[in-house]
């Protein structure tokens, strides 16, 4: 994979610093790979807590997803309801699991383990209603394990203000850029915790309307130091606001 504006890896001081900030980044319950695409889709520029409550809602009413390929429309979107977008999700959901089926002959997602991760990262893509974040989600965050840097909002503004990808860029071109970049030797869990490191310092510190660089542990190695948010037009490709970012 080629890069034209990968930079030699800086991710191990932006890791080291953020660790010391926020702890080691461990993960704890995972999702099965087909539930966590659930998740990521529905969690979409929605608050974590408000994406894992209308989950749980779904799964109960749902309990074997594949009764949801041919669930309404607007009786999922009741359920999902307040996620944002609930009446498109909703309609989308059924879709993209008749889709899965059709295409592999049941819901089970189990077969990425064994795939390349950027064949797994095209398969997932391909499929309707999936974004490179819900891609890379599925992969990194469910029982799948896979080396993905998942890359949200969050993400995205921190790495692009560190000066680690360009701004302009499509999702899965700044997904690319950054995998670039990954240390040899990195694994799976460097990489998910690299993720719920970034994440809170995009939302605590490095913020879109207010960067708080004066108080920041990158500020030595950041050659955006000082930035406002006027000088520093987001790039929506991620489709996310401040603060949300979904799973
Ligand atoms: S120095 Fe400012 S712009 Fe750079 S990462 Fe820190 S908060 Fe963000």
């Amino acid at each position: 994979m080629q890069s034209p504006y990968a930079l030699p890896s800086d991710l191990t001081p932006v890791r080291d610093r953020l660790r010391a900030v926020f702890g080691p980044q461990l993960a704890n319950h995972r999702l099965d790979p087909l539930s966590q695409m659930i998740r990521a889709l529905i969690g979409t520029r929605t608050y974590d807590e408000v994406t894992w409550a209308a989950f749980i809602r779904l799964h109960q009413a749902f309990p074997d997803w594949e009764t949801l390929t041919t669930a309404e429309p607007d009786g999922i979107e009741a359920i999902i309801d307040p996620v944002v977008g609930a009446d498109q999700k909703a309609r989308q959901l059924p879709i993209l699991l008749r889709v899965i089926r059709l295409k592999r002959g049941d819901l089970d997602l189990s077969f990425l383990a064994h795939e390349p991760v950027d064949e797994a990262m095209d398969w997932l893509t391909r499929l309707p209603g999936i974004n490179p974040k819900i891609a890379a989600s599925t992969l990194a965050f469910s029982t799948l394990a896979r080396p993905v840097l998942v890359v949200d909002p969050h993400v995205h503004r921190v790495t692009r203000r560190l000066g680690l990808v360009a701004a302009g860029g499509t999702a899965r071109q700044v997904y690319d850029d950054l995998m670039f970049q990954v240390p040899q030797g990195w694994t799976e869990a460097d990489l998910f915790e690299l993720h719920w490191l970034l994440k809170p310092h995009g939302q605590s510190i490095c913020s879109h309307f207010d960067p708080a660089c004066a108080l920041c542990a990158l500020k030595d190695i950041c050659p955006r130091v000082g930035v406002s948010h006027d000088q520093d037009r987001e790039v929506l490709a991620f489709g996310g606001r401040d603060g949300a970012s979904g799973r």
